[in-house]
């Protein structure tokens, strides 16, 4: 089922009546997302994914804009005849019933035509815990579960009515670390065997550029980029974008452009045809650093990480925006710190350049 977002806005009056604004959480998001695929809708905490969430699903009334489950407009409809599963950080389970009985929970309320035989509903419950892998915990309550399980009875419970549209709130937060990694795996997995439509909402780059189809990176209510997280990373089309995706972060450097060269600092880094005169902001990933005792740009080391294939050197210009510089190279270049000094070469495709001003792209110019 693809999902159409047509200017899709939510504005909240203020809480505050008195002083306060009224908050735009979602401003004119337009998208139409593919049938069957996964979406990570990713940014900073406030940023409006959430209440792009709720209004997908019929929780929250869009303020303007139009939503289309396929073609059919369902602005208006109610969240229990969109046909959507829903699953939230916090698992939000019955603590007084079963497993069995949590996932069969949502079928039992179905009514009119929709209405299933008891065995109809046992089939399918089964089908969802088999899909999530917890058939042999059917009969436990919530709290004789792990937090992850308790997440993939969720994720059942959510599969239970074989929704159009599956849409997933922050859902591995209450994980740790372990369980998030494996989670994400399995909705991944379960997202490809079911092939339905799906929204995951995270604050987190890296789990949303690991399992997303595609991702929309969003800042105070107003999409950034859209598009597939590898290109997204490598053709980011803004400063924000840039710092938001990849650890450790994007190094970014204040420089200036003259003749057709790039300078950070005093020193001629890059050549850059076609960009005229001007102060830029420029980002380097940090895997766009290449040892070499001739480069052109210099860094003051202070330690160096070993972090197994890869070393993380950490060091300091007087140019970066940022405390520190990180620059992640394979181990086997040797660096010294001991030196005072270490020599780079950047690589072309992982340098980018910034208006000073709007911080939008300005190089490589897009293809
Ligand atoms: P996210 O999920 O990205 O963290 P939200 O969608 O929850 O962000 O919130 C976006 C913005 O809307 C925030 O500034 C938040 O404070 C505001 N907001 C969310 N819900 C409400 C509400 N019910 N009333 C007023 N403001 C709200
Ligand atoms: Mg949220």
């Amino acid at each position: 089922m693809k999902i159409v977002l047509e200017n899709l806005t939510k504005i909240f009056p203020s809480r505050d009546k008195k002083a306060g604004k009224e908050v735009v959480a979602v401003n004119n998001f337009n998208f139409t997302i593919p049938d069957g695929k996964l979406i990570g809708l990713l940014g900073p905490s406030g940023c409006g994914k959430s209440t792009t969430l709720y209004m997908i699903s019929g929780l929250q009334k869009p303020t303007g804009g139009k939503i289309f489950f396929g073609e059919d407009d369902v602005t208006e409809l109610s969240t229990e005849n969109r046909g959507i599963g829903l699953v939230f950080q916090n698992y939000a389970l019955y603590p007084h019933l079963t497993v069995k009985q949590n996932i069969l929970f949502p079928l039992q309320n179905l009514k009119g035509a929709d209405k299933m035989s008891k065995e109809a509903m046992l089939e399918r419950a089964y089908e969802a815990a088999r899909l999530v892998q917890i058939e042999e915990l059917m009969d436990r309550k919530p709290s004789e579960l792990s937090g992850g399980q308790q997440q993939r009875v969720a994720i059942a419970r959510a599969l239970v009515k074989m929704p159009r549209v599956l849409l997933l709130d922050e859902p591995l937060s209450n994980l740790d670390a372990r369980l998030r990694l494996q989670t994400r795996e399995e909705i991944r997995r379960i997202q490809k065997e079911t092939g339905i439509t799906t929204v995951f909402v995270t604050h987190d780059q890296e789990e949303a550029m690991s399992i997303s189809d595609m991702i929309v990176v969003m800042k105070l209510g107003v999409v950034q980029q859209i598009g597939q997280p590898q290109d997204v990373y490598d053709s980011p089309a803004n400063l924000f974008v840039a710092k938001f995706l990849g650890t450790p972060p994007i190094n970014v450097f204040s420089g200036r452009v003259k003749g057709e060269k790039l300078f950070i600092g005093e020193e001629a880094v890059l050549d850059v045809k076609g960009v005229k005169d001007q102060d830029v902001t420029v980002g380097v990933r940090p895997e766009g650093f290449v040892p070499d005792e001739n480069g052109p740009l210099h860094t003051i080391p202070s330690n160096v990480e070993v972090m197994g294939r890869d070393v993380s050197v950490v060091s300091t210009h007087e140019a970066s925006l940022n405390p520190q510089v990180r620059s992640i190279i394979n181990s086997d270049h040797k660096v010294d710190v001991s030196a005072g000094v270490v020599r780079w070469t950047l690589k072309p495709h992982k340098v980018f350049l910034f208006n000073k001003d709007t911080e939008e792209r300005i190089l490589p110019e897009e293809a």
